[in-house]
């Protein structure tokens, strides 16, 4: 099956009555000795400890090992796995992705790859979700990489993520969390935004909570990402802040620097006539002119930008029928809980 960005998902959104109830997520690029045991150790958690129905899904991201073998294997002899292989490595949120759009569970759990996630923590993420929460986030509380290159540079990435988004987790990098699938299926995933899940599922209300899970140090074959991951995830905060703040309504923030601009140069403006006329200043020859030409042409540019970002918006909702709101539950007339909707 050929899933791509231009390919309807391969399963419907919907998970409401779903029978399954447990689908982990698994991103794999060039994990080729890792596969395996961790199947292994999944699998256990899963059969042992997990009550109902239940599913594994691998997504090879176009690993150029001997990974799609390993997990060939596994597909044909363990049943309740589903390999998804991707054409070339599209990364991480790309494959996180792509489990999350194929998976049945209702609730999905996605899990490093390199067996530093423990899946004895499973159990405890789904009696926390039981608790009422929509997301239950992982906290590497005892993190077992490198001090400079990861934990420091963590500490305050997620400091300025919960900043932004006015949640404080202390690890929104660990990709062990476990989500209700109505959530996550909303949530649409670009760049190096599976980190700022917890932040998108806020906005369309989600209820969040964190618990220590334990943390292995990388067995075998290499880390794929150094420090220049870091500034990635403070571009891509960027893009999340002002998605999270003015995604429906771009206007309100451009036409707000279109006006200060405008009302800036009205000053300089007045600014440069006051002193021609009472100091005899050329006006030709005053900075503050050409200020005022500036002024007024980038307050003509801001608006015209939020305008475009409207006409964007209302593009984006209406081509999809998206709505602009997500619902927990309907109780309709005659007693009947009718459901949810997917956003
Ligand atoms: N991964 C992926 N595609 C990529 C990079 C990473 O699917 O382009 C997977 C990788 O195989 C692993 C997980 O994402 O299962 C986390 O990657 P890694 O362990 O390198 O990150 P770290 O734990 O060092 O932050
Ligand atoms: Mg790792």
């Amino acid at each position: 099956m050929e899933i791509g960005p231009h390919h309807e998902a391969a399963r419907p959104v919907t998970t409401v009555n779903s029978p399954m109830e447990v689908s982990v997520v698994v991103p794999v690029y060039n994990e080729e000795e890792n596969v395996l045991p961790l199947c292994a150790s999944i699998k256990a958690v899963l059969e042992k400890e997990v009550a109902g129905p239940h599913e594994l899904i691998f997504v090879d991201d176009g690993s150029s090992d001997g990974t799609f073998d390993r997990l060939q294997e596994i597909h044909e002899s363990y049943e309740h796995v589903a390999v998804i292989r991707f054409r070339r490595n599209f990364g991480q949120s790309a494959a996180m992705s792509a489990g999350f759009d194929y998976a049945r569970g209702k609730v999905i759990i996605p899990m490093d790859g390199d067996c530093q996630n423990d899946p004895a923590d499973i159990p405890r993420l789904l009696a926390k979700l039981d608790e009422g929460y929509d997301i239950v986030s992982g906290w590497r509380k005892e993190r077992k990489d490198g001090l400079l290159s990861r934990r420091f540079p963590s500490v305050i990435a997620n400091w300025l993520i919960g900043r932004v988004g006015g949640i404080r987790l202390h690890d929104y990098g660990c990709t062990l969390k476990a989500y209700r699938a109505d959530v996550i299926k909303t949530v649409n995933l670009y760049g190096e935004m599976h980190r700022f899940i917890p932040l998108l599922a806020k906005w369309a209300g989600a209820k969040i909570t964190e618990i220590p899970v334990k943390h292995h140090p990388r067995r075998a074959g290499r880390t794929k990402y150094g420090l220049s991951r870091t500034v990635r995830v403070v571009l891509d905060l960027v893009t999340v802040s002002f998605l999270l703040r003015f995604m429906t309504r771009p206007l309100q923030i451009f036409g707000l620097f279109g006006l200060g601009a405008l009302f800036a140069g009205f000053v300089s403006g007045a600014a440069t006539v006051f002193l021609k006329v009472v100091s005899g200043v050329d006006m030709t020859g005053n900075p503050l002119l050409l200020l005022t030409v500036l002024l007024f042409m980038g307050s003509i540019q801001f608006v015209c930008i939020g305008l475009l970002g409207e006409i964007g918006v209302r593009t984006y909702y209406e081509s999809q029928s998206k709505r602009p709101y997500f619902i927990r539950t309907i109780l309709g007339p005659g007693g009947k809980d009718v459901g949810r909707n997917k956003g």
